[in-house]
């Protein structure tokens, strides 16, 4: 398959990407480390942090989703939430995100129950009918 991250054909193993970004990311991800690590700055923002390590902000992302990159020290730290784009430090929804996700999924189970009732309540109708022409 091709690498979406530098175009490159290369054999999928096990990584999404190939090798060579494999190491890449690697890097970049050590110097994010690095940089975040230091006390003067505990401070930083991602965007700070993308700009002194020429890492990209998707990126940084995708190591503190992953949790290879943890926040817990720099106050200032946050990313985008996923749907909206409201400041996070958890999970890739807000809670805002969440519960709307949530409502949908709660109105597509109410669905299916209904669905299924109905198919129930239908069936019935069928054998009901069925025994009454087999008896008469
Ligand atoms: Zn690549
Ligand atoms: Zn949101």
């Amino acid at each position: 398959m091709n690498c979406p991250r530098c175009k490159k054909l290369f054999r999928k193993v096990r990584q999404n990407v190939c090798p060579n970004c494999v190491k890449e990311i690697d890097r970049e991800y050590e110097k994010c480390y690095k940089f975040m690590r230091k006390k003067e700055n505990r401070a930083c923002n991602v965007r700070d942090l993308s700009e002194a390590t020429d890492v990209s902000v998707n990126q940084i992302t995708m190591f503190i989703l992953e949790g290879r990159l943890s926040i817990d020290n720099n106050p200032n730290m946050s990313y985008p939430c996923r749907s909206c784009g409201e400041p996070l430090r958890s999970g890739s929804l807000c809670d805002h995100c969440m519960g709307n996700l949530k409502k949908i999924a709660g109105y597509m189970k109410e669905d299916e129950q209904k669905r299924g009732e109905k198919e129930a309540q239908e069936k019935r109708e069928r054998s009901a009918l069925y025994r009454s022409g087999r008896d008469q």
